[in-house]
């Protein structure tokens, strides 16, 4: 394993052993950015670790460049940053710590290098490279962080209890890299999670959810999403997630898990697509299956209506889990909501009228709501799940041709409220939602082509209905 840097990295690292020299301290590289070097992953912040003031260096070394960035700084933590060329470098002084059973707030003291490296979470993220002229770009390893790397193994230096009882957020954080990394956490630091999985409650679910967010990022979220399960965590902070799992059986008939099949749909999601707000609309859409599940005789199990019931979920897991409480939101519950309506398309004869409510419901949201559909084919029987996608590829198709012909994503009817209200001479009211509705729905089912003097004749017709008589126009 080699590190590979560019050239505008390794002047960086030259000024800043320079500029420690003058101050008389050492300094480092350390952490994150060693690990990602090491593994040919593309890195954007650098970690540098000095044996003195962490602000006085960071400034010292900003003053040897012309444009000199400008440093910010902590105090009451002794960190310091800058940007350089897209590159975020941060400075801090060695330190020792030490933490008390309450708080992720440690005790905080100065320290040697190998002091440094002790608090540090993971073996891997421990690696320090020497910016110092006796020994400069040498690799300080005193965990075997390298073999480790080699082999894929997350473990901690200090034994797996005190580390995650210490600050429990490394336990999230075992996991996000496991998921990222592709590593495998060793059975004593998975064992210390499932023990310590309590302690995560003193850390804030902000936190935490943005630890979540990395694992739902990763190329296969259900690594982590499974090792959240499995060590229990994922009750602690998600338990509507974990009511998805398990397999009930009665008179013989089961139904699927659906926590796993949960997973596999954000897989399958997270191969279509990087957007985060779909994979969270896949790890939705089956939400409100355990509170609907029933098993009706003759029948079996059903799950009647849980995309209703999964939609109204939707906000209140978002603010559980402090998401954003905005448009992603709104997202995420309109296609849980419609993540049934395009699968409904293939087992019916499909009339473009179908087709066209679908497009208008799903709006700009029509292509996503697609793929996360498409996702939601999963079965152990190959067999169904090629004829399904085949029957899913026919819907797709036609839909593109009644989109084509009838341009309905973001469209509007060809008569506003606001124009109804001036025909009638009406005041914002039910009557006006009443008419609205009935031009949009017989275009919708195709009673009526989509065009105003269609549309005019109709509104006449059901205002009667109504007793509603348009108003005279003079001239
Ligand atoms: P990424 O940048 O991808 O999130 P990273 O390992 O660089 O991964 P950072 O949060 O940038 O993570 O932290 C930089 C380094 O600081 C880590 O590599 C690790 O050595 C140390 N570190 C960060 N958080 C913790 C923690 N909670 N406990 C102990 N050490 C930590
Ligand atoms: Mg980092």
């Amino acid at each position: 394993m080699d590190i590979v840097c560019s050239q505008e990295e390794l002047k960086l690292f030259e000024r800043i052993g320079a500029a420690a020299r003058k101050m008389e301290v050492s300094c480092y590289v350390v952490g994150g950015f060693v690990r990602d070097k090491l593994l040919g992953r593309p890195t954007k912040d650098v970690d540098i670790v000095c044996t003195g003031d962490g602000i006085a260096l960071a400034q010292a070394v900003s003053d040897t460049f012309s444009h000199k960035p400008q440093v910010n700084f902590f105090k009451t933590f002794g960190t310091a940053q800058f940007r350089l060329h897209g590159l975020d470098v941060e400075f801090v002084g060695a330190r020792k710590e030490s933490y008390s059973s309450d708080s992720r707030k440690p005790q905080v003291e100065p320290g040697t290098i190998e002091d440094d490296q002790l608090r540090r979470d993971f073996t891997i993220n421990a690696l320090a490279v020497s910016l110092n002229e006796r020994d400069y770009g040498k690799l300080i390893d005193p965990f075997n962080g390298i073999d480790d790397l080699e082999q894929k193994i997350i473990r901690t230096p200090l034994g797996p209890d005190i580390t995650f009882s210490d600050d429990p957020l490394r336990m999230m954080r075992a996991i996000r890299f496991a998921t990222q990394l592709g590593f495998t956490i060793i059975d004593d630091v998975f064992e210390a999670i499932k023990r310590n999985k309590e302690r995560i409650r003193i850390i804030s679910q902000e936190r935490i959810t943005d630890e979540l967010n990395k694992i739902m990022s990763a190329k296969q979220p259900s690594v982590g999403l499974d090792l959240l399960f499995r060590s229990g965590l994922l009750k602690e902070f998600f338990p509507q997630m974990v009511d998805l799992c398990g397999v009930e059986i009665i008179e013989g008939k089961g139904h699927k898990d659906n926590f796993y099949h949960t997973l596999q749909v954000i897989d399958n999601t997270a191969s279509k697509s990087h957007n985060l707000w779909l994979r969270w609309a896949a790890l939705l859409h089956d939400i409100g299956k355990p509170a609907t599940k029933k098993f009706e005789d003759g029948h079996g199990w059903t799950f009647h209506g849980h995309e209703v019931v999964g939609e109204r979920m939707t906000p209140k897991i978002f603010r559980q889990l402090k998401l954003p409480m905005n448009e992603n939101m709104k997202y995420v519950a309109k296609l849980v909501a419609l993540h049934l309506r395009p699968i409904s398309l293939t087992k019916e004869d499909i009339t473009d009228s179908a087709m066209r409510r679908l497009l208008f419901d799903a709006g700009e949201e029509i292509d996503d709501l697609m793929i996360l559909c498409e996702s939601d084919i999963t079965s152990k029987n190959r067999v169904k799940v090629k004829r399904y996608l085949e029957n899913f590829e026919l819907v797709k198709q036609r839909l593109k041709e009644v989109e084509e012909s009838d341009k309905i994503r973001n469209w509007q009817p060809p008569i506003s409220g606001d124009e109804i209200m001036g025909i009638f001479n009406l005041t914002p009211s039910r009557e006006v939602g009443i008419l609205k509705t009935a031009i949009r729905e017989a275009i919708l089912d195709g009673v009526i082509p989509n065009n105003y003097d269609a549309a005019y004749i109709l509104l006449v017709e059901k205002a009667k209905e109504i007793n509603l008589e348009p108003k005279l126009n003079k001239g």
